[in-house]
């Protein structure tokens, strides 16, 4: 974080705020953890910080100190817009543009705060008053504890801090495996566990909790596995049917993705998974090397991300979704068989 933004945001906190910490639609371990984490700094530093989620989070981060405590929008909306317009200040994390806030959007729009943003997420909007965005981070987690060391305040880190950041920082580099993962994360990595952070716990809680269920909705998924080797791209489906067979739950289809791009010689993996719902079939988009998902979900899918993951959706059928997906990639042809 640059002197300039830490001076400006030494000069918002200089008395107590109130404050609500905001994560993306959907939330992963990183917005879970970062947004905790930043709370329970916040609080910490004499401010009434309160953690408000556009919707519920998967339960494999349902152990996570102070989760109880998160306001879900969708399921406690009048909570929700009461604690928006009492803030008088919003640290909005682990996104790039307010429509990512789900249902919460027009609520952060019409209010009267100022907003703060932390991020790693490329082409960030420019609603906050403070943008620190960094794409090259590994998480916005790791950029937390960045923002609490230019606060000069690394000394206020506690085991639950430790553990939140930790948490997200593991989940966002894949283990410490992605190339967004550098000597500096780990350096963090080591200096929250010394804090407190218990690694091999958090590894417990996170990745040895699969339900019976889960399992036999992944070998499903590994069943719908498709290989095009002529574009190095795998793809895989989940109908609704499938999902009901298995009983889904939020996050049970977290990381099958991976399983696609693990076959050798693919630069490109791809997951559809239907939504009966909200009439939507979303997909999370993955890749090696140069070839940008961020670019893809941005041009089809009314998404985004990192150039190596992304997200998005699509308003057709599965079906039709699957046929205009094959359509497009002869246009990615030269990308996707490139010899990078
Ligand atoms: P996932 O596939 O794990 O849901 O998301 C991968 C990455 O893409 C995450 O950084 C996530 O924040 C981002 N992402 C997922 N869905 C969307 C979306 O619909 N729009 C945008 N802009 N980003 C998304
Ligand atoms: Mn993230």
């Amino acid at each position: 974080m640059n002197t300039e933004i830490t001076e400006q945001v030494k000069k918002l906190l200089a008395s107590p705020q109130k404050i609500v910490v905001v994560g993306h639609k959907n939330p992963d371990g990183d917005a879970i953890g970062s947004c905790l984490g930043l709370s329970f700094f916040l609080n910490r530093l004499g401010h009434k910080a309160d953690v408000i989620m556009p919707n519920d989070f998967p339960e494999f981060l349902k152990w996570l100190p102070g989760c109880d405590d998160i306001i879900i929008h969708d399921k406690d909306t009048d909570k929700s817009i009461e604690t928006i317009n009492n803030a008088n200040l919003i640290f909005t994390l682990d996104f790039n543009a307010l429509n990512r806030a789900g249902n919460m959007e027009q609520f952060l729009e019409d209010c009267d705060a100022k907003f703060v943003m932390i991020d790693h997420h490329q082409e960030p909007d420019d609603y906050a008053i403070i943008t620190y965005s960094d794409v090259s981070m590994s998480s916005t987690c790791e950029m937390v504890y960045h923002f609490i060391d230019a606060m000069d305040e690394l000394g206020a880190l506690c085991l639950e801090v430790s553990t939140h950041l930790y948490t997200g920082i593991m989940t966002d580099t894949g283990s410490f495996r992605f190339p967004s993962t550098t000597a500096k994360t780990h350096r963090v990595i080591a200096h929250l566990i010394e804090v407190g952070a218990n690694n091999s716990q958090i590894h417990e809680n996170i990745y040895d909790v699969n339900s019976p269920d889960r399992m036999k909705l992944l070998g499903v998924a590994l069943n719908n596995l498709n290989i095009m080797p002529e574009y190095n791209t795998a793809y895989i489906t989940l109908s609704q049917k499938e999902l009901d067979k298995h009983n889904f739950k939020k996050g049970d289809t977290e990381g099958f993705v991976n399983y696609a791009l693990s076959i050798k010689g693919v630069k490109f993996a791809i997951i559809f998974i239907e939504n009966k719902q909200d009439n939507i079939i979303k997909m999370s988009l993955r890749s090696k090397g140069d070839f940008s998902v961020n670019t893809l979900a941005r041009e089809h899918y009314n998404g985004g991300g990192h150039t190596n993951a992304a997200g998005g959706r699509s308003t057709l059928s599965l079906s039709k979704t699957i046929s205009e997906f094959i359509s497009i990639l002869p246009k990615y042809k030269n990308d996707l068989t490139d010899a990078s």
